[in-house]
């Protein structure tokens, strides 16, 4: 049996539903009353891969910052991909994803100096006040090299396995 550890990060900005994912990634419930941390935390989930491969997934959220702000090395280190997360009701959310992926690509890297793999997340899905366009996002996600991109609801418990899965998946394949 081969065990994978896999560091993975999840970034955006705050109020997007990161806390949200985790905790219904890890935990399989939404809690609407989630409190927000402070700082860093991570969740660990065992996932069954393959008959003879487990994965151990570290799973660290950025709690705790309305914005982007640049994180430090430390949080970066050994981290194998990352899921960068807005909410498709805040443009500004959106917009700070360039940010968010901007700073991986400078401090995530790969032993072999490639960036980590990186999926982008458009959560809250289920919301009727969407203000960000599925084409934007898709040409959003091409020019800024993500893996692909996923619409999200943590709510409605959408493509929350599958992003993680597909993620994994890249990871793995490198
Ligand atoms: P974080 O700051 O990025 O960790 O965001 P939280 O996980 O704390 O979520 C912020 C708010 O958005 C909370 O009130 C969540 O209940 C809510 N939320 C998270 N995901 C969804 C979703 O998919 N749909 C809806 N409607 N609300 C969500």
């Amino acid at each position: 049996m081969t065990e994978h550890l896999l560091k993975i990060l999840v970034v955006g900005d705050g109020n997007v539903g990161k806390s949200s994912f985790v905790h219904r990634y890890v935990n399989g419930q939404f809690n609407k009353s989630y409190k927000m941390t402070v700082g860093v935390e991570f969740s660990v989930k065992v996932l069954h891969w393959s008959e003879d491969e487990k994965v151990r997934l570290q799973l660290w959220d950025v709690a705790g910052q309305e914005r982007f702000i640049s994180m430090t090395r430390i949080y970066y280190k050994g981290a194998m991909g990352c899921a960068v997360m807005f909410d498709v009701t805040s443009s500004s959310s959106f917009l700070s994803c360039r940010h968010w992926k901007q700073d991986l690509d400078n401090k995530a890297t790969l032993p072999n100096g490639e960036s980590i793999p990186c999926i982008l997340l458009a959560n809250k899905c289920d919301l009727a006040q969407r203000v960000v366009s599925a084409n934007s996002i898709d040409r959003f996600s091409k020019a800024n090299g993500f893996v692909t991109w996923m619409e999200t609801s943590v709510k409605e418990n959408e493509n929350v396995g599958e992003a993680m899965r597909r993620l994994v998946q890249e990871i793995l394949s490198v």
